[in-house]
């Protein structure tokens, strides 16, 4: 059975297969309104997340499915204590798939892995959010009309934005993708993205201070929120927050067919004057996020009970009772799931369900 836990779990074939499914849909939507009628999606929030999902909600109503599940684990009929795995064994006899979010980072792998149906992880703590990354994807494509050899730059926080690292890894399986990081000293790319994605696959990256001195080499300007609380101390946020700003000013420095992405919610990182500009994705993008869940859970469905459509061979897991994950935000330390690990490329041990290291 094929569960979408983190955006790698998809090979590239199946990952261009729900892209391309998504622009069928989009062209001929009337084909697809019964595809999944007399079915059922769980949408599981043991987090609040109300964008996310009403876009799973419209997405299976669109398909002819019905939606049940709850929205916030404190409304919930859930019962403290209950286990991630308990909860979805039951609620797998009610529903053909299941969308969770968590606050607990490895829940949804946790759950996947006794779950009788395929589960979507809608982002658990600020590990994994696997259809924002199907969505900007998607958005490139239909944006530019192609994905392999575009440059794309990241603007704002590369260092904690999520969404950013998964990017990077999803497009290190395309051709030629040059990548721009456009960050303050703070807020930088971990240098294990750098190393182990960027390096091991060709990826061209290279980092500068403003925006300006790239624009006109843009095909797509991928912008983040900068959050004043990620900076260790006021002045230097005071000192670059204008400088990770898009108005109109420095869009008339990129080309004429660049597209601006963004995974919304806004602060004011995107001045509200760029908003008319065609170039201007970020809206259409929320559009597309709702066509590649229909196309998702389309798939993940066909591909249930397929042998050519596994979970991908992770490294073995590693039992050692003499560490264990330290994350108070893992799943290890929250439920009786078991401290286990795998070892990276580098040598290193990392918990198996939050991908810490340990040693
Ligand atoms: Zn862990």
């Amino acid at each position: 059975m094929k569960h979408l836990i983190d955006p790698m779990d998809l090979t590239k074939e199946e990952t261009d297969e729900i892209i391309s499914l998504a622009e069928d849909i989009i062209a001929h939507r009337e084909r697809y309104q019964g595809s999944m009628s007399h079915r059922k999606l769980a949408t599981l929030f043991y987090e609040p997340s109300t964008r996310t999902r009403l876009s799973f909600t419209s997405a299976m109503m669109e398909l002819g499915g019905s939606v049940l599940g709850f929205s916030d684990a404190k409304n919930s009929s859930v019962s403290k204590g209950e286990t991630v795995q308990d909860t979805v064994r039951v609620v797998g006899c009610f529903a053909e798939v299941i969308a969770m979010r968590h606050y607990i980072e490895g829940a949804q792998l946790y759950a996947s892995e006794v779950s009788p149906v395929p589960i979507i992880n809608a982002g658990d703590g600020s590990h994994s959010h696997p259809t924002q990354t199907l969505t900007d994807l998607l958005t490139i494509k239909r944006e530019l009309g192609h994905i392999d050899g575009i440059t794309i730059g990241f603007c704002g926080d590369l260092r904690f934005g999520r969404t950013v690292h998964s990017l990077i890894k999803a497009l290190s399986r395309y051709k030629d993708v040059r990548v721009i990081l456009i960050a303050p000293d703070s807020l930088k790319l971990p240098d294990y993205i750098k190393h182990d994605v960027c390096d091991k696959s060709g990826v061209q990256y290279r980092e500068v201070e403003t925006m300006e001195e790239v624009m006109p080499e843009l095909d797509v300007l991928y912008m983040t929120r900068v959050q004043k609380e990620r900076f260790l101390d006021e002045e230097e946020f005071d000192r670059v927050k204008d400088s990770f700003v898009l108005d109109a000013r420095r869009m008339a420095l990129g080309k004429k067919n660049m597209a601006v992405l963004h995974p919304l919610p806004r602060v004011n990182e995107i001045l509200t004057e760029v908003d008319s500009d065609p170039r201007a994705a970020y809206f259409r993008q929320v559009e597309n996020g709702k066509f590649v869940r229909e196309a998702l859970i389309v798939k993940l469905h066909e591909w249930k009970d397929d042998p050519a459509h596994p979970m991908p061979e992770h490294d073995r897991p590693v039992f050692d009772s003499s560490v264990r994950c330290t994350n108070p935000k893992c799943i290890c330390n929250n439920e009786h799931a078991p401290h286990k690990f795998h070892y990276t490329d580098g040598g290193q041990l990392r918990c198996w369900y939050c991908d810490s290291k340990v040693r």
